[in-house]
């Protein structure tokens, strides 16, 4: 089986290194100029619960020719129509397109390149680091729920999830797996913009007066407008989700926050609390803290010359 990972940052290389030491035949695609170099020279280097260093082959999108059997998609949300262009000429008749990113809505964007039949969306709880061009940081542990969106894709969505269990990550068909994105799109709704805008970590921002509020309004946001759409969305449990996870994770500075003040790239809000305001806007149903959270870290990004 023939598997591009499109997007081979922290979490690329991670499926990538994994599926690769498993025995598959794994490519990976970028557009980072000096990490496809590093990658190419070097190989990709592992460190953080093992160190490992492998040769995997990693090119430009626009430069992959052979059709895909699958292609795991692993670009930033803002970066995923482009890569969707890039890989066309490899979206073949027999490709499953898996989706990965967190975020809502991918579904919409993907489905403009990718037969419906073919798409499969999910969510992961595995992590990932990059320490630079060609190094990733690869520790504890995760898992994936995936659904094909057609359910007659089931069968073949059953292979993939042996295929990735194979490489020992955890995967297992959901029958209904859109409650499951919206509820890591609630842990990240409530930690990632939050620990961006205040320059702190999960734990530090948790022991705040404030916290309880805004986490309390957030997750609601989320769920009106996640019910609204059809979505069943239990707020109380994703509300203990969420404030376990904050205990677990308390040392942790999210993405967002490593994105926006280390790394001064753009953020992925947009398709967090940014796409639950868009919602709620056409849906009628008011996301004040969304909208609010979402135009903050927006003139945040400004300030700082992001684009
Ligand atoms: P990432 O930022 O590491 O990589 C995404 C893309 O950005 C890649 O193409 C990468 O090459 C490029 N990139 C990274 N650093 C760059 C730099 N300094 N200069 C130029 N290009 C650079 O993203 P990720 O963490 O792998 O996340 C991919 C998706 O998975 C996102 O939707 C994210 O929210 C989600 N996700 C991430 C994690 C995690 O722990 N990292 C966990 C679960 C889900």
């Amino acid at each position: 089986m023939l598997i591009y990972i499109a997007g081979a940052g922290a979490m690329g290389c991670r499926f990538g290194y994994q599926l690769l030491k498993n025995g598959q035949d794994v490519i990976l695609l970028d557009n980072w100029d000096a990490h496809i170099a590093a990658i190419q020279s070097r190989g990709l280097e592992i460190t953080g619960d093992k160190t490992d260093t492998v040769h995997i082959p990693i090119m430009h999108p626009t430069e992959a020719t052979q059709k895909a059997d699958l292609i795991i998609l692993f670009t930033k949300a803002m970066q995923l129509p482009t890569m969707l262009q890039e890989i066309k000429q490899i979206i073949g008749p027999r490709t499953k397109v898996l989706c990965l990113l967190n975020g809502l809505g991918h579904e919409d964007v993907i489905r403009q390149y990718v037969p419906l039949k073919d798409i499969l969306m999910g969510v992961t709880i595995w992590t990932a680091g990059l320490e630079g061009p060609g190094k990733a940081i690869l520790a504890g542990t995760g898992t994936i729920n995936l659904q094909s969106i057609d359910p007659n894709g089931k069968g073949d969505a059953e292979q993939i999830v042996t295929i990735l269990n194979g490489a020992g990550l955890n995967a297992i068909y959901d029958d209904d797996v859109l409650p499951n994105i919206w509820r890591k799109a609630c842990v990240n709704g409530t930690m990632n913009p939050t620990c961006a805008l205040l320059e702190c970590n999960i734990g530090q921002f948790f022991a705040t007066d404030e916290a309880p509020i805004m986490v309390k309004n957030i997750i609601h946001e989320f769920v009106m407008v996640g019910e609204a759409k059809g979505i069943a969305l239990d707020e109380d449990e994703i509300t203990k989700y969420v404030m376990d996870t904050s205990v677990k994770a308390a040392h942790h500075y999210p993405s967002m926050y490593q994105d926006l003040v280390q790394n001064h790239r753009p953020t992925e809000i947009n398709y967090i609390n940014g796409a639950v305001a868009r919602m709620g806007k056409q849906l009628n149903i008011a996301t004040p803290y969304c909208q609010m959270i979402t135009d903050l870290v927006l003139a945040k990004q400004q300030i700082l010359g992001i684009k």
